[in-house]
C-alpha cells in the first residue's frame, strides 16, 4: 500500500480526492494530543497538509517506525540519543521486528526440466516463441512452483516450517545467477521465529535509512527447528518418487550431518524472505503501538494500516495478511 499516492480528480457529484505521488513524508504534524496531519518533501519543497478527520500510516514495517520517530513518537531515550525530541512516550515503536529467515538447499538434476538451462542459450528464444504463439511454456511459470507446511516435532499443533520449491538453483545467489545445468532448489523458513529485532532511526535525517536489525537466529530454538527443517526436506528429496530427477545434494551437501554442520550452514546460507513486522505492533500491553482498531495509543488522529501492526508474523508469506489489515483498516475508518 503506498504512503502517500495520488491525483486530483474529481469522482462524480463534486467530491475530489487529492492525491500526491513521488512525495517523501519528513514526519507527521502534532497538536497537542492529536496527530494533525502530515509534512513531505516534493521537488525540493516542504509541504504540509492537515488532515480533516484522521491520518492514515502506511509505509510499511520498516519505515512506519522511523517516521513515527522522525515525528518524536517512540522511546524518549532512543529519539534524545538521536537528536529527536520527544513528543510522546511509546516504547513499543521499531521494537518487536520479526521476520522470516530462509536458507536455500539445493540439488543437481538428472534431466533438462529445470529453469537453469531452459533459460540460455536457444532454449530462451524458443520459449519466447511458445509463449508468443501459445501463451504456455517456462515464461508463464512463478519461480516458486510448490509449497510445503511441515511440523518439525509431533507435538507441534500446527507446521512451523514452509517451504518454497523452485525447479532451478543459483550458481551466485547474491547476483542471481542460474546454473547452467539443471538444478532445483528448496527454500527452509520457520515460520513462529522467537528471535525478535528492531527498526529504529539512526539519525534525525528523514532520507537517512532506519537502521534494521533482525537478531536472526538469536534464540536456540530456532536454530533447532531449521535445522530439523532442512533434515525432513532432505528425506523428501531422498524418496522413491524424485529418485528419477535427483542427481545428488549440492548445498548444504552430505558432509553437513552433525548439529554442528547444520547450525553452521543455517547461519551462513540464510538470509531475510522479506517478510518485515510487527515494528508497531497492535495490542492492549504496554509495548503495543496501536489499539485493536489501530489507532495509535495515547494520542488522537493517527491509525496505522501496514504490516508494522501484526502483533507476531503470520505462519506463510505476509502480502495477503497486508491486504486483510487494509480491508479491516477500511471497515473501521467507515464506521
Ligand atoms: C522482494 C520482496 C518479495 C516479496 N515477495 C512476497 C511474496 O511472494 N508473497 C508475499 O505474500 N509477500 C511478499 N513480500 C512481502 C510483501 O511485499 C509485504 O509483506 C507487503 O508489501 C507489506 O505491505 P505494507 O503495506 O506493510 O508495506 P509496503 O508494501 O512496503 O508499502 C509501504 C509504502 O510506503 C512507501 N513509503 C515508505 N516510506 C515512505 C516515506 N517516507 N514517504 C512516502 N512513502 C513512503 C513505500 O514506498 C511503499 O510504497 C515480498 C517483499 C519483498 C520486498
Amino acid at each position: 500500500m503506498p504512503a502517500v499516492e495520488v491525483v486530483i480528480e474529481g469522482i462524480g457529484l463534486g467530491v475530489f480526492v487529492q492525491q500526491i505521488v513521488h512525495a517523501h513524508i519528513l514526519r507527521l504534524e502534532i497538536e497537542g494530543r492529536r496527530v494533525t496531519g502530515a509534512t513531505w518533501r516534493k521537488n525540493g519543497r516542504d509541504i504540509t497538509m492537515h488532515a480533516g478527520r484522521e491520518v492514515i500510516l502506511t509505509a510499511g514495517a520498516v519505515q512506519t517506525p522511523q517516521i513515527l520517530e522522525l515525528s518524536g513518537i517512540g522511546n524518549p531515550d532512543l529519539l534524545a540519543r538521536h537528536g529527536i525530541a520527544p513528543r510522546h512516550a511509546l516504547p513499543g515503536v521499531g521494537e518487536n521486528y520479526q521476520d522470516h529467515y530462509c536458507t536455500r538447499m539445493n540439488w543437481r538434476v538428472t534431466q533438462p526440466v529445470t529453469l537453469n538451462e531452459q533459460t540460455r542459450g536457444l532454449s530462451l528464444p524458443r520459449a519466447v516463441l511458445q509463449y508468443f504463439a501459445t501463451r504456455k511454456g517456462i515464461l508463464t511459470l512463478g519461480t516458486g512452483m510448490a509449497a510445503g507446511f511441515v511440523k518439525t516435532r509431533p507435538d507441534l499443533e500446527d507446521a512451523d516450517i514452509q517451504y518454497f520449491f523452485m525447479h532451478a538453483s543459483y550458481a551466485d545467489a547474491a547476483k542471481r545467477i542460474l546454473d547452467r545445468q539443471p538444478g532445483m532448489t528448496i527454500g527452509v523458513t520457520q515460520l513462529r521465529p522467537e528471535s525478535v529485532g528492531t527498526i529504529h532511526v539512526q539519525s534525525p535525517d528523514p532520507f537517512h535509512q532506519p537502521a534494521i536489525a533482525p537478531n536472526f537466529l538469536s534464540a536456540p530454538a530456532d536454530l533447532i527447528a531449521m535445522r530439523r527443517g532442512m533434515q525432513i526436506a532432505r528425506d523428501i528429496v531422498g524418496q522413491n518418487a524424485l529418485a528419477p530427477y535427483v542427481s545428488h545434494e549440492m548445498s548444504p551437501g552430505p558432509d553437513c550431518s552433525s548439529d554442528a554442520d547444520w547450525d553452521e550452514f543455517t547461519r551462513r546460507n540464510g538470509q531475510t524472505i522479506y517478510h518485515n513486522t510487527g515494528t508497531a505492533k497492535m495490542g492492549t500491553d504496554p509495548m503495543a503501538v496501536v489499539d485493536p482498531m489501530l489507532r495509535l495509543h495515547g494520542l488522537g488522529g493517527l491509525r496505522i494500516a501496514d504490516a508494522s501492526v501484526m502483533p507476531t508474523v503470520v505462519s506463510g508469506n505476509t502480502q495477503a495478511a497486508v491486504f486483510m489489515i487494509a480491508e479491516r483498516a477500511a471497515a473501521m475508518i467507515l464506521a
